[in-house]
């Protein structure tokens, strides 16, 4: 069946209607679906997680090139018609969940437990940014993640130092992946179509982080506060940090770590953030 045949067999079996508030945009080219797969370099050595298959268009794909395939959706009406189409495949599982909830470890362990899998995902919009710090977070065991994403998200994902794009989810990302802008993609190749335009990224974590977070929690706080004031330097910006303290005592943090007090936050790479918080913790803890 082709994209097209697939959403309105679904339209069809009577219980769906798209849910904006859920991020639907199917996806009805062949090429960019065969490009999105083909970004994550699919074998069938590989386990591969699915998040958000909607109408199991990117996920049959999924099925024909890898191993087990977890994929998980939140909208109950699209439940039996992707039991029923994808059936066939002996190496498909489907969760009815919320993927912020979904205990993605445990899948892991039971179905590829010497090889981290690969997640790939048109990601519902909407939720973004919460989906992919959760997986990240979690440190599981995963290589890559494609995911196409909203263009101006993977700009600030991919965004470096100085930059207009450059912000906490640059550093985030950055911290545990290496970031790949893999191609735009047109709104017009989405059912409904999206106000946005769209772009994959291809995110490799990496086999040894760039920095040794001895404090990851403070590391976050500082980089939330640095970019949370933009436009001020960074010694005003992390003052409300520590309302109690002179201004000084953070300008001599910001000195001992070689960062001069009037730049502003978002000329800060990650391993000044990391240096930062390192002296801020012997300093203020
Ligand atoms: N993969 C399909 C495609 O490319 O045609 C659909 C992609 S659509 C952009 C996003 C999908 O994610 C929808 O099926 C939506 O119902 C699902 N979704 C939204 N929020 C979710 C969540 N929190 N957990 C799991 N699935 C979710």
């Amino acid at each position: 069946m082709t994209p097209m045949e697939k959403i309105r067999k679904l339209r069809e079996s009577g219980s769906f209607h798209f849910t904006k508030s859920l991020g639907q945009n199917f996806l009805t080219d062949e090429n960019i679906l065969d490009k999105l797969v083909q970004a994550a370099g699919i074998t069938p050595k590989d386990a591969v997680i699915e998040i958000g298959p909607g109408a199991g268009i990117v996920t049959e794909k999924l099925l024909q090139a890898a191993g087990p395939v977890l994929a998980v959706e939140i909208d109950k009406a699209l439940i039996p018609f992707l039991q029923e189409t994808l059936q066939p495949y002996p190496n498909f599982t489907l969760w009815h969940q919320d993927v912020l909830k979904a205990p993605l470890g445990q899948w892991i362990q039971e179905n590829s437990p010497d090889q981290p899998v690969k997640i790939v995902a048109n990601l519902p919009y909407y939720v973004t940014t919460p989906i992919v710090m959760k997986l990240l977070e979690e440190n599981l065991p995963i290589h890559s993640m494609v995911l196409m994403v909203q263009k101006e998200v993977a700009l600030r994902m991919a965004a470096k130092p100085g930059t207009k794009d450059y912000g906490a989810l640059s550093v985030a990302v950055q911290l545990y992946c290496q970031v790949e802008k893999a191609f735009d993609v047109s709104p017009n190749v989405f059912i409904p179509k999206p106000k946005v335009g769209s772009a994959v990224v291809k995110l490799t974590i990496h086999e040894k982080p760039p920095v040794q977070l001895d404090h990851p929690e403070l590391f976050f706080t500082l980089v939330k506060a640095a970019f949370g004031q933009r436009r001020k330097t960074l010694s005003n910006a992390l003052s409300h940090l520590r309302p109690k303290e002179e201004k000084q005592e953070i300008v001599q943090v910001l000195e001992a770590a070689s960062i001069d007090p009037v730049r502003r936050g978002e000329t800060l790479n990650i391993q000044e953030f990391a240096n930062l918080s390192q002296l801020w913790q012997k300093q203020f803890f």
